[in-house]
């Protein structure tokens, strides 16, 4: 349930609210607009007396949130999150494009491509040191040594990180080297893992899962902002059909849908969506005009040597063309890049 203040409430009513509620065993989540103030609340399972509290001083009214969702829903929070990464706000104004390989494969191989990126534009670097392969004799990533040199690509060219953590127990280890912490969608319903990164700190970029429904990314995003840890950004990385020209299908209307329904940031990553290098510049348009806060794109200087996903791989050049391209697209939308 929501209760929504009046206008005209003040601070002290507001207080006194909060702390009636919170002496019943429920949890809160204040939300401050400039016009009113939202006490969102989050059950103990026990209902609650809405005419009890729409009595109380400073009250308008109550609306109860039927959705599963409670933290992630924009009725709990009317306001866009932005969340601040370094000097990057992801879920402002400003379009966030996060580029970078999809594996950290050498010192030389990051360094190279996190300069170009940068050159071209991007905002956030990407690369993968532990990675979720589907044989296990595919290349698992660098583990702690990616690590290290993911932090030296940043402390180089001054571009955050952004990596996956695939297990619990290193979360604290991913956490101490990156700026955001990847959950890829073959975990977005380890709930052990959202539950580790939830008690973490650092924002978390959330894929959704590649059979998980709208529903079931909001309920997993749900689970890592219960934790205490507020800086969510969704992905949409494209979702299993029965299409097979492409690696995925992007769901492009999970971007404004998820916009409605959720306060939080969303980013679309057409290299995952799509396989394909060659749709990667028109379906980044395309989330971009569907009101994407962001993207998330694979660049590898020498694409046919990737150890992972060099087919949806661009080369630098390909990607600063890309960029180019965006700019008009962004203005069109009020946003800049
Ligand atoms: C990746 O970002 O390289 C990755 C493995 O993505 P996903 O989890 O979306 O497949
Ligand atoms: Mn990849």
């Amino acid at each position: 349930m929501v209760v929504v203040m009046r206008p005209d409430a003040t601070c002290a009513q507001t207080a006194q609210i909060i702390s009636r509620i919170e002496g019943w065993g429920y949890r809160i989540h204040l939300s401050e607009g400039e016009e009113r103030t939202i006490i969102g609340i989050v059950g103990n399972g026990r209902p609650l007396d809405r005419g009890q509290i729409e009595r109380m001083a400073g009250v308008e009214r109550t609306v109860p949130i039927l959705r599963p969702f409670k933290l992630a829903s924009r009725d709990f929070h009317p306001q866009d999150t932005a969340i601040r990464v370094g000097n990057v706000t992801i879920g402002g104004p400003n379009l966030v494009v996060i580029a970078g390989p999809c594996s950290v494969e050498s010192r030389e191989q990051l360094l190279e491509t996190a300069w170009a990126v940068r050159e071209a534009g991007a905002h956030m670097l990407r690369g993968g040191a532990f990675k979720p392969r589907s044989s296990p004799y595919s290349f698992q990533g660098l583990g702690e040594e990616g690590l290290r040199i993911l932090a030296a690509a940043r402390e180089a060219t001054g571009l955050p990180v952004v990596t996956e953590v695939m297990e619990p127990d290193l979360v604290p280890l991913v956490a101490s080297y990156a700026d955001v912490l990847q959950i890829g969608a073959r975990n977005m319903q380890n709930y052990a893992l959202l539950r580790a990164v939830g008690e973490s700190r650092q924002p978390v970029l959330l894929k959704r899962g590649m059979m998980a429904t709208i529903e079931e990314l909001l309920m997993a995003a749900e689970y890592i902002l219960s934790q205490g840890n507020d800086q969510v950004i969704l992905c949409e990385r494209g979702i299993r059909s029965f299409e097979t020209y492409t690696r995925n299908t992007l769901d492009v209307s999970a971007v404004p849908l998820l916009k409605q329904l959720s306060h939080l940031p969303v980013v679309a990553d057409p290299s995952h969506a799509t396989g394909k290098w060659e749709l990667i510049e028109p379906v980044s348009r395309a989330a971009v005009a569907a009101g994407a806060d962001g993207l998330l794109i694979e660049v590898h200087p020498r694409p046919q040597e990737a150890l992972s996903d060099g087919a949806q791989s661009l080369k630098p050049a390909r990607f600063t063309a890309m960029m180019q391209g965006l700019r008009p697209i962004t203005q069109v939308l009020g946003r800049s890049l």
